[in-house]
């Protein structure tokens, strides 16, 4: 009888698992993958794709096309019975239907850390998927649109201020790419633009070496970029934002990117988890008999840092590789091989033709860092063809694109409506 294999979650990790069982498994494997959404998203280049020099037909990959041979179900995982080995998933539509499955891989990733901050929900943006890239893309190009409109100062401050909450990679990234792209396109606007990063922690990166962080600090200061560090966003309402530092900000673009936390469906499914959430893997990658965990939902444990792996692409695509073999060798009754990697570094983009890297210790900045940066996350895309497209594409021709807003994008069915409203009057 065929072996039936469950992955539940198809971004990086899930995907490159099932792409690995799908090429080095027995024909007696049957991989079932599912997902809410039919796409994988490439998260390193959405701040790319906000500021329009990555398409975001380039940072998603459609998971079917991708998974030839493999069951593609697009639901999210709502039950899990270990002890039976059933699954339940439920579909947008709220069809529910149960799997039964030999061994369960979870790899559902996190979703943004929400802290009790009043108006956060009601008016902050999120910045992990694609369709939030998008949305802050067009929404700084609208800001702009209605500051070169409005005859009233106050409104024009307020439009052209844009505060990022978080000053990690997502954070730093996605306010340097959004104001380097206005500075391109905008360059009249631009001088009255006004943007803050705020950093609860006395320096921002703190993932990256302390140099290369207080590089970037620099680098961001000189081009006119408040950075506040020390200070907490501690409230959103009517177009003002009150740090903890007493400063008030007044703006009606708040992004949010102060990190995430494992998927709340582990806890959910009743799986234990530890406080960010994250379901314990041993270095097989196994959580217990039938189960196996990878990538940012679970805490995988560092054999070089004696720490659990940090939430990296750089590690759920090698621990993907890793618990697919381990998952096949376990099929075969085979010895199971230990998770290892050595962190190559870090890069950033802060720009067009601007970045920051470190490689295996060795510190890289400016055009140098930035075309390190692209050709590193063009041969991490799954997919060879796509990788190799969007390489060419990238390289050719990113700086000639010029964003425009396309606002009715999120309401596309007002011009129908508007057309039906006056012609009943008419
Ligand atoms: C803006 C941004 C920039 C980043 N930049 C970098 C970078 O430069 N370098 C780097 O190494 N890392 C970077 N990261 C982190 C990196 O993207 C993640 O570590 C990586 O995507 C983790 O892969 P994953 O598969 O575990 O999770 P994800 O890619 O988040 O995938 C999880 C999947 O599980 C699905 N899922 C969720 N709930 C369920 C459910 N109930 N049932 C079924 N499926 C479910 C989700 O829809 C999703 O498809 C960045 C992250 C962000 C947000």
């Amino acid at each position: 009888m065929s072996r039936r294999i469950l992955i539940v979650g198809g971004g990086y990790a899930g995907l490159t698992a099932a792409r690995r069982l799908l090429s080095k498994g027995p024909r007696d494997i049957d991989v079932t993958l599912v997902s809410p959404h039919a796409y994988m998203t490439y998260q390193p280049l959405l701040p790319e794709t906000a500021a329009g020099t990555v398409q975001p037909s380039h940072v998603v990959v459609p998971l079917r096309s991708a998974l030839p041979g493999a069951r593609v179900l697009t639901a999210a995982l709502s039950a899990l019975d270990t002890d039976r080995r059933v699954a339940t998933v439920t579909a947008a539509d709220g069809t529910v239907q149960e799997l039964a499955y030999d061994e369960v891989v979870l790899a559902v990733g996190s979703v943004t850390r929400i802290l009790p901050v009043p108006g956060l929900v009601e008016h902050a943006v999120g910045f992990r998927t694609v369709e939030e890239a998008l949305h802050l893309g067009n929404r700084v190009l609208h800001a702009l649109d209605r500051a070169a409109t409005t005859a009233d100062a106050a409104t024009r401050r307020r439009a052209l201020t844009f505060v990022f909450a978080g000053g990690g990679y997502a954070g730093i990234e996605a306010l340097a790419e959004l104001e380097d792209m206005v500075r391109r396109t905008h360059p009249s606007l631009h001088c009255e633009t006004r943007w803050v990063l705020v950093e609860a922690a006395d320096r921002i990166l703190a993932q990256m070496p302390e140099r290369l962080a207080s590089y970037v600090h620099r680098r961001l200061a000189a081009r006119g970029v408040e950075v506040v560090t020390g200070a907490r966003v501690e409230s959103i309402a009517d177009g003002h934002v009150r740090l903890s530092d007493g400063r008030v900000l007044d703006t009606e673009t708040v992004v949010w990117t102060v990190g995430g936390v494992a998927s709340p469906v582990l806890r959910q499914v009743g799986l234990p988890v530890d406080q960010q959430g994250r379901v314990a893997a041993d270095e097989h990658l196994r959580v217990c008999d039938g189960v196996w965990a990878l990538g940012d939902c679970a805490s995988v444990p560092d054999i070089h840092t004696g720490g659990p792996c940090a939430p990296t692409a750089q590690h759920a695509v090698r621990q993907a590789v890793r618990v697919a073999d381990n998952v096949l060798a376990h099929v075969r009754g085979r010895r199971l091989r230990p998770y290892r990697h050595k962190d190559a570094g870090a890069v950033a983009s802060l720009g067009l033709r601007k970045g920051v890297a470190e490689l295996y210790g060795v510190p890289v900045r400016g055009y140098l860092a930035w075309l390190v940066h692209r050709l590193y996350h063009g041969s991490r895309l799954p997919c060879r063809r796509r990788r190799l497209l969007v390489t060419i594409l990238w390289l050719l021709g990113s700086t000639s694109r010029e964003p425009v807003a396309l606002h009715a994008l999120e309401s596309p069915r007002a011009p129908l409506q508007d057309a039906h409203r006056h012609q009943s009057i008419a």
